[in-house]
């Protein structure tokens, strides 16, 4: 149910796990080993003494989103586009010959600046993605 608000925090660059498999004293444990903070919407998860934690308020993810920057005081633009909003790892920048037979043609073509995902190997490189999704965080009033 959280599974926008996680991809566009992994877009501002946040450390986030997401799945279905993580709800309830799962997705305690889980917080716990990891020292992380859990995001739910799940009003009786309080009862079950979790490690810290948000509600998540409203049901739409740019207002979802508006309250974790917020709670969190994320800097938003200084980690923007770093992580894999696939697996969450962090990108690492990959030379351009090094990625021709993993793009489109005309991608490799048009662009100069590549990076890629050393967990699922997806190639990223800052086109019209990046630019609509700027303009994304602009509408949601935190770019
Ligand atoms: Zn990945």
């Amino acid at each position: 149910m959280l599974g926008k608000l996680a991809k566009w925090l992994r877009v501002l660059g946040q450390d986030v796990i997401y799945g279905q498999h993580l709800t309830g004293y799962g997705l305690i444990r889980a917080a716990r080993a990891e020292g992380r903070l859990i995001l739910t919407r799940d009003r009786r998860l309080k009862q079950k003494q979790p490690p810290p934690f948000i509600l998540i308020e409203s049901d739409h993810y740019r207002d979802q989103l508006r309250q974790v920057i917020e709670n969190c005081q994320i800097r938003v633009g200084s980690a923007i586009f770093s992580r894999c909003l696939v697996c969450n790892a962090r990108l690492q920048d990959r030379a351009k010959k090094a990625v021709e037979k993993l793009v489109p043609p005309y991608v490799f073509a048009t662009q100069e600046k590549f990076s890629w995902c050393p967990g699922c190997r997806k190639v990223y490189w800052p086109a019209t993605h990046h630019a609509s999704m700027l303009e994304e965080l602009r509408k949601m009033g935190v770019q």
